[in-house]
């Protein structure tokens, strides 16, 4: 008899756990994972995979952040179909933390720090507008 109960409240904390698991989730602040940079020496050049499929996950252009790593890395970039080329030998770690800083300057939204932001152009002033809170703030434009 007790073998039984134990089953029974086992099974029926399963599936109630089970049941729960998408609405606890959905209701925590799920940290933003930061994108991963597939890059790799080759000669005396890097390769970046994928860039624009990366960046189109943070709504931002591959063009905007490649200048920002451009002036970051102090080289220059050329986009070939699917790959970024950039001069010089660079590590998959130093891009990584590139992207990283460019997150934190033009993607995550100061007020609330979830990724839903975008870049507007006003005049002259970059504005990000927050789609979560709906906060605006300027940032740096990138020379
Ligand atoms: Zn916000």
């Amino acid at each position: 008899m007790s073998k039984y109960w134990e089953k029974y409240d086992y099974d029926d904390a399963l599936s109630r756990g089970r049941s729960n698991l998408p609405q606890i989730v959905a209701d925590d602040d799920t940290r933003f994972e930061i994108p991963k940079i597939d890059s790799e020496v080759e000669g005396n050049r890097t390769f970046i995979n994928s860039l624009k499929a990366l960046m189109n996950t943070l709504h931002r252009k591959e063009s905007h952040f490649l200048k920002f790593l451009t002036n970051e890395l102090g080289t220059s970039a050329n986009v070939e179909g699917q790959r970024v080329i950039l001069q010089g030998k660079h590590s998959r770690n130093q891009i990584q933390k590139a992207l990283e800083r460019y997150i934190e300057l033009y993607v995550l939204c100061a007020t609330c720090n979830k990724p839903d932001t975008r870049l507007e152009q006003n005049d002259r002033i970059m504005m990000m507008r927050c789609e979560a809170c709906g906060a605006t703030q300027a940032v740096k434009a990138l020379k």
